[in-house]
């Protein structure tokens, strides 16, 4: 039986690792650590202020958390760094997957998964 939410992802995210993410711990430690998500994320957020000439207080603080989002690559399932969820990502950070489509293809993509602080190791 084929599912909606399959669509050739098998291509690129077969047989790798995943990494655990919780928001909104996962942005608050990367706020306090300055870490490469949170870097990640300063470096979009500065860019688009400096290209749509808008006011350097968007990226005070820890405002910058909100030029942010991510889809799940199978769903769609919205994740914000401000809101209560639990994501599995790419080690570059770039693939999202809900917890939801994480636990229905964990075994058909063959992942392995590690904890979010690996990341940053
Ligand atoms: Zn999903």
């Amino acid at each position: 039986m084929s599912d909606w939410r399959l669509n050739g992802q098998e291509e690129y995210l077969s047989n790798i690792t995943l990494y655990k993410v919780t928001f909104p711990e996962f942005w608050e430690t990367a706020y306090r650590n300055k870490n490469t998500f949170y870097q990640k994320i300063a470096r979009y957020a500065e860019r688009f202020v400096a290209g749509t000439n808008r006011g350097t207080e968007h990226l005070e603080g820890d405002k910058i958390q909100h030029f942010w989002h991510e889809h799940c690559e199978f769903c769609w399932e919205k994740a914000l760094t401000d809101k209560s969820c639990e994501f599995y990502c790419t080690e570059d950070m770039y693939y999202w997957i809900c917890a939801e489509c994480f636990h229905d293809f964990r075994e058909k993509f063959n992942w392995q998964v590690k904890s979010a602080e690996e990341l940053f190791r």
